[in-house]
């Protein structure tokens, strides 16, 4: 498999405004965003690497779930009381980067 944009922000060998980083989780601002805030938050560890909702197996199930404590935990953080959680599930569902990444939307700035 080519690496994607997000294994090589990972790898730190693109740029990315990053917001915020744990062990497991990292979270960028989306390079064309939609909304005053707009994070992507991916997993960061190879044993969590999965393309897509749609390709989530026994393994890789508990990925989403670790995506979206990241996100809340950035909003208590941050102070914003409002937002929306997003996947782009699969080419039709709009989804461009094959790399399982929740997009975090919210009309309050940082
Ligand atoms: P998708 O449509 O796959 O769910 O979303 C991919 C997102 O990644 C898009 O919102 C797009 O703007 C964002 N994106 C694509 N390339 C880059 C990049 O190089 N840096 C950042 N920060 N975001 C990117």
């Amino acid at each position: 498999m080519q690496p994607t944009i997000f294994h090589k922000i990972i790898a730190g060998e693109i740029p990315a405004d990053i917001v915020y980083d744990t062990d497991e989780v990292l979270g960028f601002k989306d390079i064309h965003p939609q909304a005053p805030t707009h994070i992507l938050f991916i997993a960061k560890l190879e044993k969590d690497f999965v393309s897509s909702i749609i390709d989530i197996t026994d393994q890789t199930a508990h990925v989403p779930t670790k995506l979206i404590q990241a996100a809340k935990d950035f909003a208590s953080e941050k102070g914003i009381t409002g937002y929306q959680l997003k996947f782009h599930c699969g080419k039709d569902g709009g989804q461009e980067v094959f790399f399982l990444h929740l997009h975090f939307l919210s009309q309050q700035s940082l």
